[in-house]
């Protein structure tokens, strides 16, 4: 497969510090590719360098082959779908998705036939005529969208979308977002510091850090096989121990947590004898055993509550040292004893810990 966008050694520096350290990846054509990462992390930097508002101090950006150095923004291949989406209010739907065409010096007659296909495409037949404050949260976002893509860029960047609208509406759009993506089958690159909508959306998703990507997989592989501490805090839910190793096996250690538990788990890197560790569970990765049950990483917790929340329901619990603890309850399954107050057995399997070296 082709990729649409090749970065190489991309580094920017503003002074002293430096934003972009050193981030090398590909985009392959038509997939959605997303950039998570906390607040400051380089993101907005990156995506602005991919749209030419901003050179590199040094590396090479290449879009469907082309380098892309020195080329300023509007002549390359992209479009950048903004936060607060720019649209222009004085404007109707058409006349915003239509400005680009015109300024290219397109003829009336293929502007509106383009623009009433492209509206089709993003599901808003017949708003064409529609005032901008007319619309909701959810059908502005699209027309900005229509509007990027009517100009039929290469890579459509997008800067944190859909930050500005509220949680139910941003749910809904991210199903949306990917729906859209995949009929258009235009190349996506998305930032964003929520896990979930890099999750849920996307084909492959890079994890950045203080400027440099921490991993780069599949949303399946970050969360299931996440190659750094900070990878496995950042994506998705945990529970985080900290104890040291006390015994090294084949691909499992022996760890004595800070509060006595004594754990076997299965590690991404050897850990030798004494070293501090960090050890990450899932709340799914915990299971509910029959009450006082001994065995292999299963102790005992006090049920706090029930957090109840449509299709899973998770158990707040903690050990009796006060550690906290998230368990997911299986769905369909009926646990008469489990009401807060009450102590039950907890357990988890060796190859569902995740356990990294503490970084300190
Ligand atoms: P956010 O999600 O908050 O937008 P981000 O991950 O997009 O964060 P960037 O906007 O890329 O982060 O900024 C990365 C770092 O570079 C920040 O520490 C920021 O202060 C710094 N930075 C960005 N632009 C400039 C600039 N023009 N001059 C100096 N420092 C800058």
């Amino acid at each position: 497969m082709n990729n649409d966008l090749s970065i190489r050694n991309m580094v920017k520096r503003f002074g002293d510090f430096t934003a972009v350290d050193d981030v090398t990846f590909d985009v392959p054509e038509g997939s959605f590719f997303s950039i998570l990462g906390p607040s400051g992390c380089g993101k907005t930097t990156l995506l602005r360098m991919i749209a030419g508002f901003e050179e590199p101090t040094s590396g090479d950006i290449e879009i469907r082959g082309q380098n892309m150095l020195g080329v300023p923004p509007n002549l390359r291949p992209v479009n950048l779908v903004f936060q607060h989406l720019a649209l222009f209010p004085m404007m109707n739907v058409a006349e915003n998705i239509g400005f680009g065409l015109k300024r290219r010096g397109m003829g009336n007659k293929e502007i509106r036939s383009r623009t009433e296909a492209i509206l089709e495409r993003v599901d808003l037949p017949d708003f064409g005529e529609k005032q901008i404050n007319q619309l909701s949260g959810g059908q502005k976002q699209r027309v900005a969208i229509a509007r990027c893509l009517v100009l039929e860029p290469s890579v459509l960047l997008l800067d944190e979308p859909l930050g500005a609208l509220d949680l139910k509406l941003r749910e809904q759009m991210k199903v949306e977002l990917k729906k859209l993506q995949t009929t258009v089958g235009t190349t996506f690159v998305y930032i964003t510091h929520d896990q979930s909508e890099a999750l849920v959306m996307s084909d492959q998703v890079a994890v950045m850090n203080h400027g440099r990507f921490e991993q780069l997989g599949t949303p399946q592989e970050l969360y299931g096989q996440p190659e750094t501490p900070f990878v496995a805090q950042f994506v998705g839910d945990n529970n985080i121990w900290h104890g040291t190793v006390s015994q090294s096996l084949e691909g499992l250690v022996l760890i004595t947590t800070d509060e006595g538990y004594s754990f076997q788990t299965k590690t991404n890197a050897p850990l030798k004898d004494g070293v501090k560790a960090d050890l990450f569970l899932r709340p799914e990765a915990m299971i509910i055993e029959p009450k006082n049950t001994v065995g292999l990483n299963i102790f005992s917790v006090i049920v706090k509550s029930i957090l109840f929340d449509g299709a899973n329901s998770r158990l707040l619990t903690t050990t009796k040292e006060d550690h906290e603890l998230i368990v997911t309850l299986p769905q369909n399954r009926k646990f008469d004893y489990i009401e807060p107050g009450n102590e039950i057995s907890v357990g988890w399997h060796p190859e569902s810990g995740i356990c990294f070296a503490s970084e300190d």
